[in-house]
């Protein structure tokens, strides 16, 4: 079944084809098929999750993956949140992004950098679609007090996950696909799509 993937996003999309790897989903990158990006209009991660897979089923006459995501830092109140490509104003790069965020948190303790990442996945089968599959999942660190590792995208180099202060860029592809947000959410999303839609395409 083809799908298009309504992202422009360099490393989501690479991940979302490693993690898709194996399944008997033909997945186009919007890209492909000269589909621009949709406005981020929303105030929450669903709503803009909707509007880029409503955004890319109605062009391209196929069902749609979109995914929102973004950091969420509790001592900056949720911060960046669904602004987190933008942090550092319009055309951000990470690396602008990131040094936004350690100057946001300069002389902050490590106790107090609590953060996620928080993501929404949704499949849309058409621009009408009335019930369209919706999955969230969260991946819980702490914010380093600098950039480390070459791995992963964003926010990763300052993603602390776990004790001994390994960063979301240290990880193996493979391993940060199987625990971060993405990883949990594109799970939900493959259980459901096995056990609802393709299901139901395949039957009819
Ligand atoms: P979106 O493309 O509007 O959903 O923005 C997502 C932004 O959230 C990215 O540009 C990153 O800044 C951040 N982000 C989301 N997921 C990740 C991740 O897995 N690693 C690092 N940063 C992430």
């Amino acid at each position: 079944m083809d799908i298009v993937l309504a992202s422009a996003n360099a490393g989501k999309l690479r991940e979302f084809q490693q993690m898709l790897e194996g399944f008997n989903l033909a997945v186009v990158p919007q890209s492909e098929l000269a589909i621009e990006s949709a406005a981020e209009t929303g105030l929450t991660f669903v709503e803009n999750a909707l509007i880029k897979a409503r955004h890319a089923t109605s062009i391209a006459k196929r069902p749609a993956i979109a995914d929102d995501s973004g950091l969420e830092v509790d001592y900056l109140q949720g911060a960046p949140g669904i602004y987190s490509s933008r942090f550092a104003g319009d055309h951000a790069t990470d690396k602008d992004n990131n040094h936004c965020l350690l100057q946001r948190l300069e002389g902050v303790a490590m106790a107090e950098r609590t953060a996620r990442y928080h993501t929404v996945i949704v499949y849309m089968r058409h621009a009408l679609d009335p019930t369209p599959l919706i999955c969230q999942a969260q991946w819980e660190g702490r914010i380093a007090l600098q950039p480390l590792g070459d791995g992963g995208f964003g926010y990763d180099p300052l993603f602390i996950v776990d004790a001994d202060g390994r960063r979301a860029s240290e990880l193996s592809a493979t391993v940060k696909n199987r625990i971060s947000h993405r990883g949990q959410a594109m799970k939900q999303l493959l259980d459901a799509l096995g056990n609802t839609h393709l299901g139901a395409i395949q039957s009819s």
